[in-house]
């Protein structure tokens, strides 16, 4: 039945001077997103982009693209030429396909003639082809304020004929919107922080803290999937991987056991930001939520934001626990971030860690340690994954 899909964009981002690329980033995309397929075809037609399938499952298709950012409606279509007669009949084809689906009392067909060369005004044509409906399936009625079903008939340099609509994830296309470094972990929350800011067209990459050999390859893999699931919806994100071995040896060796969650996540913030900056990125992201573990009360994140000065965004600061684990339910990460992994932070954790950090005791603990010269030893240890 369906040939092409006709993507919708929110209206927002459409005004003003950005709407050139705004539309290239999306359709970047969507190209990303469909690459696997043979026989694709993404272009614009009048203001709107298309996904044109010649020999490839409609389903699939509307599956990969239905997860790219920036996109309100997609509605499945069939691509005729502008010849009366060959829309006509392809218009009571789809009828017949909906009406198979579902049992359909009343309907519509509206017309949109961006070329205004075509022979009819929209509204006639629109009346014609619905009598051509009505004359063929005996059982239905025109209501033109409440239809059940509309026909829509949207004549522009070829001519798309649709009526279903399936919501997309909204949002802005990826890229749109600056670039941002997420420390992702192999848990629940951080592949979902970094899936909120994407969502809003900032271009991802992350950052792995592993502590090889007390983590394993195992726990890499699980991040490598996140990254992978994530991709889904952004595009390529490249993963930097970093080894903690050496902070967390020296915190062990100098510092006072409780402070070393706090101390170590001031160091993760540290390499993050010298990371995010020699690679132009403005902002780094986290998934933490407030309150939900000793690290993320108020004082914690205060002491241990101090570390930097670059910004650092917490979509999910004021969620639930539940209510992360929905939104990871619904983009797929949740099942691979609950398989079991040696996480570094599990592994060096204290028993008692603070609650209420006081940063000069903080600061006191880390002047036993070089501070510069253990990001030098963990930076080199960077691997691109
Ligand atoms: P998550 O479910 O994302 O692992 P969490 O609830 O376990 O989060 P923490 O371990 O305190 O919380 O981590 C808070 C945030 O710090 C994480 O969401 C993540 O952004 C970052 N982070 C923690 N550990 C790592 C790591 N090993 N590598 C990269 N980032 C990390
Ligand atoms: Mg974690």
């Amino acid at each position: 039945m369906y040939n092409i899909v006709a993507v919708s964009f929110g209206e927002i981002f459409l005004k003003g001077k950005n709407r050139g690329s705004f539309e290239r980033k999306l359709i970047d995309q969507i190209k990303y997103s469909v690459k696997d397929f043979e026989d694709v075809y993404v272009y614009r037609d009048s203001g709107k982009i298309f996904v044109e399938a010649r020999n490839e499952d409609m389903d699939e298709i509307i599956e990969k693209v239905r997860k790219v950012f920036g996109i309100s409606v997609l509605s499945p279509s069939i691509k005729t030429v502008k010849d009366p007669d060959e829309i006509i009949e392809k218009a009571k084809e789809l009828f017949g396909y909906l009406l198979e689906k579902k049992d359909i009392k009343t309907f519509k067909v509206r017309t949109k003639r961006t070329d205004k060369s075509f022979p009819y005004k929209s509204m006639d044509f629109s009346a014609l082809v619905g009598g051509k409906i009505l004359e063929k399936f005996s059982s239905v009625k025109v209501d033109v304020h409440n239809p059940e079903v509309e026909i829509f008939i949207d004549i522009k340099k070829d001519c798309y004929i649709s009526s279903e609509r399936i919501k997309a994830l909204g949002g802005l296309p990826v890229g749109s919107n600056g670039r941002a470094l997420l420390l992702l972990s192999g848990g629940i929350d951080s592949p979902v922080a970094g899936y909120m800011i994407a969502k809003r067209g900032v271009e991802i990459k992350t950052l792995y803290f592993h502590t090889y050999p007390f983590t394993s390859e195992r726990a890499n893999e699980k991040v490598k999937r996140l990254k992978e699931i994530l991709e889904e919806y952004c595009g390529k994100i490249k993963l930097y991987s970093l080894n903690m071995l050496e902070i967390h040896k020296a915190i062990r060796q100098f510092c006072r056991e409780e402070e070393t969650t706090i101390l170590a996540r001031r160091f993760m913030m540290r390499l993050a930001e010298k990371i995010a900056l020699e690679n132009n990125m403005d902002m780094l992201i986290t998934g933490e939520s407030l309150g939900q573990v000793a690290s993320q009360t108020m004082k914690s994140m205060a002491v241990i934001e101090n570390a930097i000065e670059m910004p650092i965004l917490k979509p999910l600061v004021g969620l639930d626990k539940a209510e992360i684990i929905e939104i990871s339910r619904e983009i797929g990460t949740y099942e691979t971030s609950i398989l079991p992994y040696d996480d570094c932070c599990s592994v060096f954790a204290p028993k008692n860690p603070l609650i209420n950090p006081k940063l000069n005791s903080i600061q006191k603990s880390e002047n036993n340690l070089n501070i510069e010269e253990l990001i030098e030893t963990v930076y080199s240890t960077m691997e691109i994954l």
